[in-house]
């Protein structure tokens, strides 16, 4: 992508309401636009990053055999109202809106109920199980306080996955595949090292769900671990009972905040039984389905990256997530010349900035917009065929043979 044919621009200040570190540093750098407290655009940038997590995500649920879906953000108040969701008493985070003919609809918060009861239409049978489905959805919640960048939105990026099983074994073995995927995830975001399976209270029908917790200076939740983060729980289980029940009772356990990045729950029957999606088995007996559910927070997620790495020069992107892997700068003629044969046909790996700036400011947007290496090209390195190659995130400097790049 060349700089100068896009509509991005840096900025030198963050909006004076943009409190958190997230939100200012990707509206400077232009990956993203707040249009109100808690909803924002995706830039070009931004939007390449948000792809790359879904892409990372996508590989490791399709690994599992899961099914891709896009459901509707309309939500029709009925199989809400079988389960008791549409109250604002139950659910307290509602958008609902009014039908110009009259009768309210409301705006996904999540998608258990309508996905259960579309399945009603294609699952009948044992030999149509185990289901897994999942989709990349834009949700809307009603946040009271939304003050934490990306982190929290009242219009967000979530992907949710939902499998649907014959026994409760069945549940529990893909549960367990689950969790190992999202280790997997989370390794590949580049913030595995940091991210805990964290055990959180359960409901009707489990006794535990369990939430995947980024250890975050600025994260909204609290979280106890012990000395080896073998045992983590939230802060609404930390108790005599469920440590006993853990059997990690008498251990030291410490405080940290932490972000929730993903959370994962045996439902059972919690949605399948009001809903009534059932299953003939094979003598012909009609049974109800067992589920499970598996969200990721994917805008979250871009938060929590930004959070973890970036520095007091800006944003700093993992690679596997970053726009580009490289910032192109070409200084001089001969530099510019040799920058525009190496741009051309790797656009989607150079970052380059073509603009008519001087060098020291596409210095300073290359360490804003945090892509991983800064790669200029100038007389002096051309003098030994090289490029000059600066680490974002070391700030580690070498030169290297253009051939290689
Ligand atoms: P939280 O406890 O943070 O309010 P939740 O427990 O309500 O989240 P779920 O309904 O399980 O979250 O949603 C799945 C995932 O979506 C969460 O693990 C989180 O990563 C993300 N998420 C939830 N609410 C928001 C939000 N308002 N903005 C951005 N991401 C969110
Ligand atoms: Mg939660």
């Amino acid at each position: 992508m060349r700089f100068s044919k896009t509509f991005v621009k840096t900025l030198r200040t963050a909006p004076k309401d943009e409190t958190s570190k997230n939100g200012a540093l990707l509206v400077r750098a232009g990956f993203v636009h707040k249009e109100m407290a808690g909803v924002y655009d995706y830039l070009p940038l931004g939007l390449i990053v948000l792809e790359k997590i879904k892409n990372i995500i996508r590989e490791e649920l399709n690994a599992l055999g899961s099914q891709e879906v896009l459901m509707s953000t309309l939500q029709n108040p009925e199989p809400w109202e079988k389960t008791g969701r549409f109250s604002d008493q139950e659910v307290d985070i509602w958008f609902k809106t009014e039908l110009a003919a009259g009768g309210v609809l409301g705006l996904a918060p999540t998608h258990e109920e309508p996905i259960v009861n579309m399945l009603k239409n294609y699952v009948s049978s044992y030999k149509d199980l185990p289901l897994y489905v999942y989709q990349f959805q834009t949700k809307f919640r009603n946040e009271l306080r939304a003050k934490s960048g990306i982190l929290r939105g009242r219009e967000f990026l979530m992907k949710d996955l939902y499998s649907f099983h014959t026994t409760e074994e069945d549940l529990d073995g893909f549960y367990a595949k689950v969790e190992k995927a999202y280790a997997k995830i989370y390794d590949r975001l580049g913030i595995g090292d940091c991210t805990y399976e964290t055990f959180a209270s359960g409901g009707i029908f489990s006794k535990y769900s369990h939430e995947f917790q980024t250890v975050l200076p600025v994260g909204e939740d609290t979280i106890y671990h012990n000395d080896d983060y073998s045992t983590v729980l939230n802060k609404e289980v930390y108790n005599d009972e469920v440590l006993n029940d853990l059997g990690v009772a008498g251990q030291h356990f410490s405080e940290t905040n932490a972000a929730e990045v993903g959370n994962i729950f045996k439902l059972k029957f919690k949605y399948t039984e009001p809903l009534g999606l059932k299953y003939s088995d094979e003598g012909n007996e009609q049974k109800t389905i067992y589920m499970g559910c598996y969200g990721i927070g994917v805008s979250r997620v871009m938060g929590v990256i930004v959070e973890k790495f970036a520095d007091e020069k800006g944003l700093c992107w993992p690679e596997a997530v970053a726009p580009f892997k490289y910032y192109l700068v070409g200084i001089g003629e001969k530099g510019v010349e040799e920058a525009e044969k190496l741009y051309k046909g790797r656009e989607d790996e150079f970052f380059y900035d073509d603009r008519d700036a001087r060098p020291g400011e596409k210095f300073a947007d290359a360490e804003l917009m945090g892509i991983p290496y800064r790669v200029v090209i100038s007389d002096k390195t051309l003098a030994t065929g090289c490029a000059e190659v600066t680490n974002r995130a070391t700030g580690e400097t070498k030169l290297v043979g253009i051939a290689k790049l």
